[in-house]
């Protein structure tokens, strides 16, 4: 199926962006010289904490909106980059009052509130290493993570540590301080707790942030279980870099930006992009402490004027499926670039944005491990519905076939299939796997890192996501890629979303079978089924369309969204189904 390339946003906003010349970016650039825009601190030191927010607190912009909370029934609560300097220093000098030293872990566990904020920033001012956990994390997933990080200091709520980490906690010997956010109208804090407003109110907002080196670890991050057990991923204060990097050149953010990344700070995108980017940019940015729903976004999104958005494909899907009717209810005047991420965004979505807001999605493709957006589309680029986009100035991008011997060989033609490999070197690449060092060198292969991910280039260079190495099919000798036959099906008229696997075959190895979840006021039946089945062998032909489809209420996706085909096939073939800890819906 052919899609159009969308050369410029219709919508009313135009403006310059941050990234004029894409091309002459790729050739001037480099990342020291992008290192010298920060601020620093004294001896080569570098801090993301004091880049985020005290740089911006101890000059004009003390008094400009960093955070403004929303919440249902609830006047939204705003921060200056003052008060967040501020009361992160706080923070700061309570784990110091705690005897924590730099480079040990402070985790959170608890939903979008101001205290997580502060943790975050307060931790990275302090020189410990910062770990998200999901909110919606049970006990069992809780302590694999706290044990695995051996985290001395959890920040959480009263409710959440009464159900979640009470049960769990004589199992964790390295967790010395539980501090406890509480509900207003509670009673005392838990036992074995410690009131977390209470050392706030008495700790001091001076500070002198750490002088972290630029390799200090920062963040632990554990990835989202897609493909398998969650891995531990480190990252170096060095990564704000390429986080300020990107936020201005893809995300476009500008001074007097609105920005909202709907991103929960549970994963690497609402730490790196929902927390330290906008504010190293000195952006105000919109926090929703509610859960996902569709008139609230677009009103958000309209009363808000909020001028750049950072979303997923799930978050998408889900608008879609409400129906392009309700976000033309509304109007946006100040929304100028959308922007996705985590996983691949279909051409049918990135043309609807045009239809319910008058401007595309952008598509970026990046991980966990590379800590910073890598391939994106850009707003002075004409976006290609379907493609990643090319890789951002300063990264160097490749679709290579791994070899036995431990070396790695680039593709010869364009469109060929292979794995997406970066040359190592860029300042937000992970620096280790959590107690996986093995698992670490054996990403790296003749000179290249590998992504896992299987991806191909096009003659122009723009990026174009095949499939995860682990979900791509085989199918009598063709590689076909769940991604395509998805976003084909997705353009069925009652399609909302769906999932693609290979099962065993005796003649084609494997044979294509399709999940589909259907729109709102859609019914399964036999005559659909084979309407959708026609539909795309249409447009895919046989070889590629899937054989088989199924009818699915709801497919089993990650916590963060992500379709985990892992455990579509392990269903289907009756196999054990592996860690369910970032299953959505699971305990
Ligand atoms: P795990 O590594 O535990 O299996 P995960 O890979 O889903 O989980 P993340 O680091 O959160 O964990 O996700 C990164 C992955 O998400 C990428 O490797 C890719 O497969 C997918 N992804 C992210 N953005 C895109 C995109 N724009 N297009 C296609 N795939 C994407
Ligand atoms: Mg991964």
């Amino acid at each position: 199926m052919e899609w159009s390339p969308i050369a410029k946003p219709r919508g009313a906003v135009r403006r310059e962006p941050c990234l004029k010349d894409y091309e002459e970016a790729r050739r001037t650039f480099s990342w020291d010289q992008a290192a010298a825009q920060l601020a620093g601190l004294p001896g080569g030191a570098l801090n993301i904490a004091y880049e985020s927010v005290d740089r911006h607190a101890s000059g004009a912009a003390r008094d400009r909106l960093a955070i403004r909370f929303l919440a249902q029934g609830a006047d939204p609560h705003d921060l200056t980059f003052g008060e967040l300097s501020a009361a992160s220093h706080r923070f700061a000098n309570v784990l110091k009052q705690l005897g924590v030293k730099r480079g040990e872990r402070v985790a959170t566990l608890m939903g979008r509130v101001p205290a997580l904020y502060t943790t975050v920033l307060g931790t990275l001012a302090a020189g410990a290493v910062y770990c998200p956990l999901f909110s919606a994390f049970g006990p069992e997933p809780v302590k694999a993570r706290l044990g695995l990080g051996a985290v001395r200091v959890l920040v959480t709520t009263d409710l959440f540590y009464r159900r979640k980490v009470a049960p769990i906690r004589a199992e964790l010997p390295d967790l010395r301080h539980v501090l406890v956010v509480r509900t207003p109208g509670a009673g005392d804090v838990p036992e074995g707790t410690t009131d977390f407003d209470e050392l706030m109110r008495t700790a001091s907002p001076e500070y002198e942030v750490a002088r972290t080196s630029p390799e200090d670890y920062a963040l632990l991050h554990f990835t989202s279980g897609t493909t398998g057990k969650p891995k531990g991923v480190l990252h170096a204060h060095a990564a704000i870099v390429a986080h300020v990097a990107t936020a201005r050149w893809v995300l476009d953010l500008q001074d007097d930006d609105v920005y909202w990344c709907t991103a929960d700070p549970g994963w690497v995108t609402g730490i790196s992009y929902g927390v330290v980017a906008p504010l190293a940019c000195g952006v105000g940015m919109i926090v929703d402490r509610e859960e996902f729903d569709a008139p609230r976004w677009y009103e958000i999104l309209d009363t808000q004027r909020v001028t750049v958005w950072y979303t997923a494909p799930t978050a998408i899907r889900m608008l879609m499926k409400a129906g392009v009717e309700l976000a033309k209810a509304r109007q946006y005047p100040s929304l100028r670039h959308l922007a996705s991420v985590g996983e691949p965004l279909n051409p049918e979505a990135v043309v609807w944005g045009v239809e319910a807001f008058g401007l595309p999605f952008h598509d970026t493709w990046w991980q966990t491990e590379t800590g910073a957006i890598m391939i994106a589309n850009y707003p002075c680029m004409e976006v290609r519905p379907g493609s990643m986009g090319r890789p951002v100035p300063g990264v160097e991008a490749g679709i290579v076939h791994p070899r036995d011997d431990g070396g790695a060989d680039e593709v010869a033609q364009p469109d060929e299939v292979g794995e997406l490999a970066l040359r190592p070197g860029w300042p937000s690449m992970f620096r280790g796997y959590l107690n996986e060092d093995e698992r670490y060198r054996k990403c790296f292969r003749g000179g290249w890192y590998l992504s896992g991910d299987l991806a191909k280039r096009d003659a122009d260079g723009y990026y174009w996501f095949v499939g995860r190495a682990d979900d791509v099919i085989k199918a009598a000798g063709h590689l076909i890629s769940p991604f395509e036959v998805e976003s084909v099906l997705m353009t069925h008229p009652s399609v909302s979303q769906a999932g693609v696997i290979g099962v065993p075959d005796p003649v084609a190895g494997s044979a294509v079978k399709a999940f589909v979840e259907l729109k709102a006021g859609q019914s399964a039946s036999e005559a659909l089924r084979k309407d959708i089945l026609a539909h795309a062998r249409r447009q895919l032909g046989v070889a590629v369309a899937p054989r088989e489809i199924a009818f699915s209420e709801q497919l089993p996706r990650t916590r963060s969204g992500k379709i985990m085909r892992r455990l579509l096939r392990a269903r289907e073939l009756g196999l054990p189904e592996g860690d369910l800890s970032t299953l959505e819906g699971a305990p």
